[in-house]
């Protein structure tokens, strides 16, 4: 933003999600003015409205979706493009109701990629009858979900603040530059030595693996089954795995690699080294990791040495506990289970169990949208802005240790890449932030921006 400039912030999302209705809002219609855009044949809705004593400038993107030919969402990118190139903030608002759909997605994914700050407006949601449909859009990447009705001005003094709050970062943004380090340029730099995996906009690449017997084959044909499998087994690319293609409700899926169905040409080798090792190579091609575990026999050290891999290659994963038709005492298992996984996988908390029959089918459908909730979660991605919001709060509610006889200064964090979610935090001595502090920061940010089922990674930078 330069300064001296009327700031801009910029209405958009897919039709129908209630833009105008928030422009009208925010604006009142008496000032609303329209205007020429250059590049797009419609018009587009601009006006004026006063936030404390400060005057910003409004853009609505509504309406400018039939103008360009294509998809839907072809025809919102185009036609938003030129607005949002010269937002200061651009409201990005979703249906509440309607929940996150494909569109907003894909609308999300290509605003994370413009680098302007973006504030997340789930409308509609007067009430709080969309309670859950809310809290889904954590999955966008794009921070906490600011809720409102934009019909019954629920939530706007909220959402005026957020607003103002917003545009005055950006002053403060420019302001810092001479002195303290940038964030954005410092998160890219940190990461030179890890370069984050493409956005994959193929399938979902998906590894079911587990222990001999766990039921995988059984799983596998089950999912083939009562998907719509569109291609057949094909060659994979080790020796001896396999890999085949369905379609889920949300889109392809690829799984990887079916390994542990070629356990009957190995039976000489040791079982868990055949588990293990298959396991680690198809984990590697994996996005998500399904670990299957046989309820009947419980979390064996053989299933925990497996999740800790899927920790240490950086997979979202779930647990998928199978042959619940046989299991007597549900409760009990269940108990048994998460205890286990509380205590022996701190480093994984919250990962998702979904208990299911293979063999019966029964339960089978909780799995796809389990492994596309936490894929959604191993894709996301918190600002800058609202990463530090929790930072500070963090640091106060338990200020960082002494080391050496002096207090650490920790300045900020970014998140540096996504896939797995991995935040760098900047300070004085940072690196020498002890264990514990480190895990309560990584819980912290795990509970704050939900993100269960995926490995977290914080990385420290010093800075003088
Ligand atoms: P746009 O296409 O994104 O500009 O959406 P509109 O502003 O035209 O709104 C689409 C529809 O959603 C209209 O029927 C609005 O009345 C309705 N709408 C807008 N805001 C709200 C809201 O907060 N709650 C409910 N229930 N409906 C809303
Ligand atoms: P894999 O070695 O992990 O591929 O396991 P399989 O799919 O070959 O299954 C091992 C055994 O467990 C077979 O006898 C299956 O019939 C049985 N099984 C698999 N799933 C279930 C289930 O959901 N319930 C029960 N009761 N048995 C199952």
């Amino acid at each position: 933003m330069q300064s001296g400039q009327t700031p801009c912030v910029v209405i958009a999302g897919r039709p129908n999600v209630g833009k105008s209705t928030l422009f009208n809002r925010l604006v009142g219609r008496r000032q609303a003015i329209v205007s020429d855009m250059p590049g797009v044949t419609r018009d587009y809705k601009e006006g004026e409205a006063r936030l404390g004593g400060r005057l910003i400038r409004i853009v609505d993107t509504a309406g400018l979706e039939e103008a360009a030919p294509d998809t839907v969402f072809g025809r919102m990118r185009a036609s938003s493009e030129t607005a949002i190139g010269q937002a200061d903030l651009i409201l990005f608002c979703i249906d509440a109701r309607a929940g996150v759909t494909p569109a907003d997605r894909h609308f999300a994914q290509f605003l994370r990629r413009q680098n302007r700050p973006v504030l997340l407006i789930a409308n509609k949601a007067e009430g709080s009858a969309a309670q859950t449909e809310v809290y889904e859009s954590f999955a966008l990447g794009l921070g906490t979900p600011l809720a409102v009705s934009a019909e019954h001005g629920e939530g706007l003094s909220h959402l005026m603040r957020e607003i103002a709050d917003r545009l005055k970062g950006d002053e403060k943004d420019a302001l810092d530059e001479a002195g303290a380090p940038v964030r954005d340029t410092d998160a890219s730099d940190a990461s030179d030595d890890e370069v984050e995996a493409p956005i994959n906009t193929g399938p979902l690449h998906l590894a079911i693996v587990g222990r001999p017997n766990a039921g995988k084959s059984t799983l596998v044909n089950a999912l083939l089954g009562a998907e719509r499998m569109i291609t057949g087994p094909e060659p994979g690319l080790t020796r001896d795995s396999i890999s085949v293609q369905f379609r889920d409700q949300k889109g392809e899926v690829q799984l990887v690699d079916t390994a542990g169905m070629r356990k009957k040409a190995r039976v000489e080798e040791k079982l868990e080294r055949i588990s293990v090792s298959a396991s680690l190579e198809a984990l590697k091609m994996a996005e998500v990791v399904v670990l299957v575990i046989d309820a009947l026999l419980g979390v064996h050290e053989q299933d925990l040495q497996i999740a800790r891999l899927i920790e240490r290659e950086g997979r979202a994963c779930v647990i998928a506990l199978n042959k619940w038709d046989a299991v007597a005492d549900r409760a009990a298992t269940m108990k048994a289970v998460s205890d286990r996984l509380e205590i022996s996988l701190a480093q994984m908390k919250g990962i998702p169990v979904i208990t299911f029959s293979a063999l019966t089918g029964a339960g089978i459908n909780k799995l796809m949208p389990a492994v596309r909730q936490v894929h959604d979660i191993w894709n996301c991605r918190v600002s800058t802005g609202e990463l530090n919001r929790w930072f500070e709060g963090a640091l106060e509610r338990h200020a960082p240790p002494l080391v050496d006889g002096r207090r650490l200064k920790l300045r900020y964090m970014t998140q540096a890449k996504a896939r797995p979610p991995t935040f760098i935090l900047f300070g004085t001595r940072a690196e020498q932030v002890p264990e514990a502090y480190r895990r309560y920061l990584v819980n912290g940010l795990r509970e704050a921006f939900y993100l269960p089922g995926v490995p977290i990674r914080l990385q420290t930078r010093g800075t003088k």
